[in-house]
């Protein structure tokens, strides 16, 4: 690293701690700034910045909370989010400032919720999030699927992680066998922003959660100096494709505070959008949008077909 990036990297990760573990580390390019992977996991003096219109909660989960650790924006969906842990610290994470001690802890905390859930039959999916809920133990994440599973109309368990992306070792035989071992759809919805994310170990993951049965998806964030720009997006898709993950969405970036630096205006994302489209082949091009709060759903930015 240049040394006069060092100081700034301290400073501004005073509240959000440098976290990047040696798997993805070994994938950054030695001594270059400009590394897309770095960049995702690099304080810089740009987030102590106060920017106008980055908050602490850009999407509004304080109002979507409707018991601790539940959260309720769309129909049909609830999504608990099941720990604070992450396996790496993501610059421009839209939940850097979450409060998650409010979250409960063990699994006879999640009682409540898991209680609200059983109330309301207009519920089919179950969203575990976070944080990271690979940061669970196996243990943990198969009682918690199999009390999910036993609430009747509840179909689908999906499943928001980067850790197979990050440490690509952690899916294993056990964890499989906990994310699959009740009657529900399971839905794994990864999260890379590059190609150069995707090394071998990476592959050999999700071809064992793919082999498993489980639908993969991948949600990406448009980041500049990361993958805005048509190649690095491209490849993206091409590769995920590749190993069976289907690009699902490409995030406008939310406006949290400490991540201005990060942001592509939505004229370049479509721009970027229509390049991709004739590159790629339709199913591959991720649809392009943003969470607005309240909404009924994502706002689409850019038609896709
Ligand atoms: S892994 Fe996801 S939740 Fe964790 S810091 Fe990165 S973007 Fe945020």
């Amino acid at each position: 690293m240049p040394a006069d990036l060092i100081a700034p990297a301290r400073r501004a990760a005073a509240d959000f701690p440098l976290f990047v573990p040696e798997p993805y580390l070994s994938r950054i390019r030695r001594g270059d700034p400009a590394d897309p992977l770095l960049r995702q996991v690099l304080p810089l003096d740009a987030e102590l910045d106060d920017v106008a219109g980055y908050s602490t909660d850009p999407v509004d989960d304080a109002a979507a909370k409707t018991t601790a650790g539940l959260l309720q924006k769309y129909a049909g969906r609830a999504l608990l989010i099941t720990t604070g842990a992450c396996a790496i610290h993501c610059r421009y994470c839209f939940r850097r400032h979450y409060p998650y001690s409010e979250s409960p802890g063990g699994i006879e905390a999640w009682t409540p919720a898991l209680a609200e859930i059983a109330a309301d039959a207009s519920l089919d999916e179950v969203i575990l999030s976070g944080g990271d809920p690979l940061t669970l133990s196996d243990g943990f994440l198969a009682e918690l699927a199999a009390r999910i599973g036993a609430i009747p109309h509840i179909r689908r368990l999906r499943v928001h992680t980067r850790l197979p992306i990050v440490i690509p070792q952690r899916v294993t035989a056990e964890l499989i066998a906990a994310l699959r071992g009740t009657r529900l759809a399971t839905i794994v919805v990864v999260h890379a922003n590059h190609p150069q994310e995707l090394d071998a170990t990476v592959a050999t993951a999700l071809a064992q959660l793919a082999d498993a049965g489980i639908v993969l998806l991948n949600q990406a964030v448009l980041l500049r100096g990361v993958n805005d720009n048509a190649a690095a997006l491209a490849e993206l898709s091409r590769t995920l494709v590749n190993h069976r993950v289907m690009p699902y969405y490409l995030h406008q970036l939310d406006p949290v505070a400490g991540a201005a630096h990060f942001h592509v205006p939505v004229e370049r994302g479509r721009e970027l959008v229509q390049e991709l489209l004739s590159m790629l082949p339709g199913y591959a091009v991720p649809r392009y949008v943003r969470e607005i709060p309240g909404a009924l759903s994502k706002t689409t930015l850019a038609e896709c077909p």
